[in-house]
C-alpha cells in the first residue's frame, strides 16, 4: 500500500516537473529556455595544419556531451577546431566521427569530454509550413545570436532534404541549431540566398541522426586526414615554415625553389604555404 502511495506521489510530481502540454508551451516565447539551449551551441573556429584560421562556423552538441553536429563545409580543408562557447569556454575539437560531403553534415568529437548538455532532437519529423522556429547561430562571428522566423517550406535538392525557413542567418551561421517550438533541434542552418529576403535553407536533423546511428562508437577520425580533401603531406608541412618563397608556373600546379627550373613558364611568386592550401606540388626537379 505504501508503495503504490509513493508511485501516486512520484507521478504527481513528475506530472508537476514537466513542461506543459503541447500547445501551451513555446520555446520561441521562453527565453530563459533559449539561453540555456545557447550553452549547447558554439562558434566554431576552423584552423589549418599551420594553424591559419580557415573559416568561422557554427556548431552544437548533440546526442552526448563529447560530440558536436556542424555542416562539412565549415570544416573542410580544416585540420582542428577552436570551439567557442556561450561562456567563452574554449573546447579543442580535432576528431570525426561521420561526415557526409553531399548531405554537408558532419559529427565531430570533442578532444575532452565535456559537461555540455547535449540539445533533444525531434525525431517525429512531423513539421508544417508557418510552424515558429528558432535559430541559434553565429552569424558573421556574432557569438549564439537568437533568431526567429518560420518554416516556409522544404525542399529535396541534390539528393538533400531541406527546410525552407525565414529567422535570419547570415554567413557564420552555417551548422547551427534550428529548433521547433518545442525547443528540439530539427534542422542544422547552412545555407542563404545572398540576393533573396529570408530565404535560409536547414539541412534536416534526419541525416545526424543517420550519420551516428551509421557509427561504430569507437572509431574517431583526425579532421586532417578527411577523404575528398588533398591536405598537405608530413613533409610539406615540414617545409612550409612562415615566409618561404617559391615559384609557381602559370602552366601548371607545381611550386618551385628556383625560377629558372626548367620546366617554368611565366613564373609567379608565392608564399609556400599558399601553394600547397592551393594544391600546389614540389616540381620533383628543384624542389623535392
Ligand atoms: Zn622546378
Amino acid at each position: 500500500m505504501k508503495k503504490r502511495l509513493f508511485t501516486l506521489l512520484l507521478a504527481a510530481a513528475l506530472l508537476l516537473c514537466s513542461k506543459p502540454a503541447l500547445g501551451d508551451y513555446s520555446f520561441s516565447a521562453d527565453a530563459d529556455a533559449i539561453e540555456k539551449a545557447a550553452d549547447s551551441v558554439f562558434m566554431l573556429e576552423v584552423y589549418s595544419y599551420n594553424n591559419r584560421m580557415l573559416a568561422t562556423g557554427s556548431g552544437f552538441v548533440a546526442f552526448d556531451s563529447s560530440l558536436l553536429i556542424t555542416n562539412y563545409h565549415v570544416i573542410e580543408g580544416g585540420s582542428y577546431v577552436i570551439a567557442i562557447s556561450d561562456d567563452l569556454d574554449e573546447y579543442l575539437v580535432s576528431g570525426v566521427c561521420g561526415y557526409d560531403k553531399n548531405r554537408d553534415i558532419a559529427l565531430l568529437c570533442f578532444d575532452k569530454t565535456t559537461n555540455v548538455a547535449p540539445l533533444p532532437l525531434d525525431t517525429d519529423g512531423n513539421l508544417k509550413r508557418s510552424q515558429t522556429v528558432v535559430a541559434i547561430g553565429s552569424p558573421a562571428g556574432l557569438r549564439n545570436t537568437i533568431s526567429i522566423g518560420n518554416i516556409s517550406g522544404f525542399y529535396k535538392n541534390s539528393g538533400k532534404d531541406w527546410i525552407q525557413f525565414t529567422a535570419p542567418i547570415s554567413s557564420g551561421s552555417s551548422g547551427g541549431a534550428l529548433f521547433n517550438d518545442e525547443g528540439e533541434i530539427i534542422g542544422i542552418t547552412t545555407a542563404t540566398y545572398a540576393s533573396a529576403q529570408n530565404v535560409n535553407m536547414a539541412v534536416k536533423v534526419e541525416e545526424a541522426i543517420r550519420l551516428y546511428n551509421k557509427w561504430d562508437k569507437k572509431t574517431v577520425a583526425k579532421m586532417g586526414n578527411m577523404k575528398g580533401y588533398s591536405y598537405p603531406t608530413a613533409s610539406q608541412q615540414k617545409d612550409a615554415k612562415e615566409g618561404t618563397i617559391v615559384w609557381v608556373s602559370g602552366g601548371g600546379k607545381k611550386y618551385h625553389n628556383n625560377p629558372n627550373c626548367s620546366k617554368m613558364r611565366s613564373p609567379v611568386q608565392m608564399d609556400l604555404m599558399d601553394a600547397i592550401e592551393q594544391g600546389y606540388e614540389p616540381c620533383g626537379k628543384c624542389y623535392k
